[in-house]
């Protein structure tokens, strides 16, 4: 038996109130409820966080977001609709199984969340070698550099998983 709270859920070795099931995903009510209608979209398999889900599962993940979304908004009509979903302590992760919250919002509910925006000056940024080549490039702002240092990282990573 696990240990992984989720994987008992997606067993079926301790409640919960299941909404929505497929091969690859499950949404079931979140017990907190922070508004009504509050539930998690979780991958059956146990996998800890984003970096870890595959292209299936990731795409079955928004999917079934979505669908379920639709399904809130018809049944508790909320004002708007928040989607949280963290990775590690430091994003508040306390559950290390990949799962996003689909939280219904209202104007005044109480949600908070602190955007310490850092609006960083539009000056140059010393980075790593492998993006010299931009470095002669007048007057490219930081926002622009760290645009090219993860595009950067993202043809490493296709390159090495190909
Ligand atoms: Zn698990």
């Amino acid at each position: 038996m696990s240990n992984c709270v989720f994987c008992r859920i997606v067993a079926k070795e301790i409640p919960a109130a299941v909404v929505y099931e497929d091969e690859r995903t499950i949404a079931f009510m979140d017990a907190g409820q922070v508004n009504p209608g509050h539930l998690l979209v979780a991958a059956k398999a146990h996998v800890e966080n984003l970096y870890e889900l595959d292209h299936d599962q990731a795409g079955a993940l928004l999917r079934t977001a979505a669908r379920v979304a639709r399904a809130i908004r018809a049944a508790f009509r909320p004002q708007g609709l928040s989607v949280y979903q963290a990775n590690g302590k430091p994003a508040w992760q306390t559950v290390f199984h990949y799962h996003m919250h689909l939280l219904p919002r209202h104007e005044g509910d109480g949600m908070m969340l602190s955007w310490p925006a850092k609006n960083p000056p539009r000056t140059q940024l010393s980075l790593p070698g492998r993006v010299a080549e931009s470095a002669a490039e007048p007057r490219l702002d930081l926002v622009a550099r760290r645009r090219m240092v993860l595009r950067s990282a993202l043809r490493d990573f296709d390159r090495a998983h190909q």
